[in-house]
């Protein structure tokens, strides 16, 4: 038996994260979710994977970007898609 599987990150690690430019207003929803269009970004880097800078742009930590969902930048979704292969469901 070796320990090669803790090669695998720990779940609950993301390093692809879900932002937009804006949040839903508190008043119109309890929860934090994202307006309008949904990028991704990687963990630790200020530019959507369009190519954006989504500097002062929301992250929603605890949410998935989802490529096939309706309100996913198309840009965000193919490249997201490109790097994690596995990824689509
Ligand atoms: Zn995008």
């Amino acid at each position: 038996m070796t320990s090669e599987l803790r090669a695998v990150r720990p779940p609950g690690q993301r390093v692809w994260l879900l932002t937009a430019p804006y949040e839903v207003p508190r008043a119109e929803s309890v929860e934090r979710r994202p307006w309008g269009m949904h990028h991704v970004r990687r963990d630790g880097s200020s530019t959507t994977v369009c190519g954006v800078s989504a500097s002062a742009w929301v992250t929603f930590w605890t949410m998935d970007f989802r490529p096939l969902d309706r309100a996913a930048c198309p840009a965000c979704a193919s490249a997201f898609a490109r790097h994690t292969p596995s990824a689509q469901s």
